[in-house]
Parts: structure tokens; sequence; C-alpha cells
């Protein structure tokens, strides 16, 4: 942190503030020509940009290093690799996780979990607990919705991507999933956010709809603090004033994140558009742009679908994108999985 003096701070003010820092054994520097600065090295948050900002004496407080201090790129030499069973999440690969918005019915989940499995995916994702904008909207089958979710992955060797909607539901979500997705409304909800920290299992974390990269990581480093090192982060569109689609993808994000973070990073293209039509482009503009995955939604019916049907690919489509991801993930040097 860089904290800037009045030019004029008293020689009690400053001694005030010296002391502080060796008292919370912070190493500083100290330059008093022109205007004097104070360069400190903090250990995380223990003393923070507002403690300085109100100290008599003090001009301004800039941060020099990212407020997130765990899920930043350099508090580890190597990028993480989130291991479930015998596959693996990180930039080596582009991992596609694949299924129904929603869990809807035994023979819905078999069915799509039958297809994932033939195209050599290794991820179903279907909601069970549905963070639905209306409250006569489908809300999923909730605990039956798990089990269908768990017999189709165990009949068709896949793992399990389900969301829990509050930290109530985490036990039970991380009994029958390989990784808990948390949704965009909730990426603030702190208490969900400590509770999925502190169980075994990584989590799939959404960015908030207006959430910025700092506010996205610092939901992730509520989850790192917890000790729970295996967090993937998910790009699934912000708000903006374009109407066109039902968000908008913030592409540049996957290239930032991936500067700023060493946590997998990936795009949720179906959320991102609400449009069919754009899951194609928009999935080969992750891959482009360095995403390590996407989320995509597919449905055996979409025309029939209980919950975001619009945005839901059918098996032809989806197998066009397979085969467009591969062509791309071969020059990139990536496998798709
Ligand atoms: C979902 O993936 O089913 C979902 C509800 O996504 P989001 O939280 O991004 O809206
Ligand atoms: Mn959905």
């Amino acid at each position: 942190m860089i904290v800037i003096l009045k030019k004029d701070i008293s020689q009690e003010d400053l001694d005030r503030l010296l002391q502080k820092l060796r008292q919370y054994d912070c190493s500083y520097l100290l330059y008093e020509n022109g205007e004097p600065i104070l360069r400190i090295k903090s250990k995380q948050n223990v003393l923070t940009k507002d403690f300085f900002l109100t100290q008599p004496g003090v001009e301004n407080v800039y941060r020099v290093t990212p407020a997130y201090d765990l899920a930043a790129r350099k508090s580890q030499d190597q990028e993480t690799s989130i291991q479930t069973g015998d596959s693996q999440i990180n930039s080596r690969h582009f991992t596609v996780i694949a299924g129904p918005c929603a869990v809807e019915s035994e023979e819905q989940i078999l069915g799509i979990a039958q297809k994932l499995a033939s195209s050599g995916i290794h991820y179903l994702r279907g909601g069970a607990f549905k963070p639905r904008t209306s409250p006569y909207s489908f809300q999923g089958l909730g605990i039956e919705g798990l089990k269908l979710l768990r017999k189709a992955a165990t009949q068709y060797r896949l793992k399990v991507v389900t969301e829990a909607v509050s930290s109530s539901d985490v036990e039970i979500v991380s009994e029958f999933a390989d990784i808990i997705q948390i949704g965009t409304r909730n990426m603030q909800n702190f208490r969900l956010l400590k509770t999925a920290g502190k169980q075994k299992k990584p989590v799939l974390l959404k960015r908030g709809m207006n959430a910025t990269l700092e506010e996205f990581l610092l939901a992730a480093e509520y989850i790192l603090q917890e000790g729970n090192p295996g967090v993937i982060l998910c790009e699934r569109g912000i708000r903006t004033f374009e109407t066109a689609t039902r968000n908008t993808l913030d592409i540049s994000a996957v290239p930032l994140i991936k500067q700023m973070s060493h946590l997998p990073m990936f795009v949720d293209p179906s959320h991102a558009s609400g449009k069919r039509s754009l899951i194609l482009p928009l999935s080969r503009a992750a891959l482009a742009a360095g995403a390590d995955g996407a989320m995509i939604e597919v449905h055996n019916q979409a025309e029939h679908a209980k919950s975001d049907g619009p945005q839901s690919i059918n098996f032809e489509t989806f197998d066009e994108l397979l085969a467009s991801l591969k062509e791309i993930a071969h020059v990139l040097g990536k496998q798709l999985q």
C-alpha cells in the first residue's frame, strides 16, 4: 500500500502512525523528499486502506497489490488443477460441462447422460434446486433430482455438477455432486460461500450478473479462505443496456481473469446469451480467448424443456459444437474433454 501523507503532517501524527506499523509488524519505507510517502508491506488486511484513510495527517491511500490474496495469480507458481476422480480440470484441457438447465425426469436425464457419455464428455450438469426469478416457475425436483443425477452419472461414468442455492443445501448437494455450483444470484451470499469453503468438493462459482472482476475474485477468496482450494470461476454474462441477448458475455473477463488469478476459468454461453443460435459462436470465442472450459445447456427435447428451453441446444447442434471446438483446441494445443 502507498500512503501519501500531508506535507504538513505533525511529527506526533507521523510517530503515531509509524508506531502502529511496528505494532502490527508491517514493514515500511518512508520517503521524505517532496511529499512524504509511506510504502507499506502489510500482512493481508491487518491494517486496511480504510484504517489509513481515517488517520490524521494522511492525504490518500493506494493499493498496489490486489485485495484478494489466495485467488491472486502470484499467490502460487502453478495454475490450479482440479481433480475429480480420474478427470482433471485445468488449462491443458478444454472441459465441457453439459446437460439440461433442470433435471425434469428419469427418462430425460438418463437420455442426456447417455448422449454426453457417447460424445466423450466427463461432466453432467443439471439443476435440482433451481434459483428461479419467478416463484411461479419450475423450482426443480430437489432431492429427487439429486438422486436422478447421481443415478445417470453412475450409469454413464460421468461427474455431477449441480447447484446449491442456500447454505442449508450444501451438505446434501455435496453428498450427490462431484462439483457444487454457486449461481450468479448467490455470488455474494457470503454465508453460502463460507459453507461451500468448509466442505471438500470443488465449487464452480458463477460471476454475479452485476459484479466486477475484483468482486468476483473476492467471492472466490471467501471459499479459498475456508480451506477449499478447488474453485472454478465461470463468466455467465453480465447486465448491460443491451436487450438483444439475455445478458452480455464479457469475453474480456476470460483473459483478464487468467492474468489476475491461477484459478480455472469457464464460460457459460447459455445463460450469457439466452439464445440457442449463439451457443456455437460464443463457445468458440471462449476457447479462443483462453477459457479452460464451457458449461452448456443441452436438452433431448428443448422445445419441451421446463426451464431455459430457448437457450438449450439439441444433440445435433451439440455434435456440431464439439467438432468445431475440437479443431480449435487442436490449434491451441489443448485437449477437448
Ligand atoms: C444455471 O446454471 O442453471 C443457472 C441458474 O445459472 P446462473 O446462476 O448463471 O443464472
Ligand atoms: Mn438454466
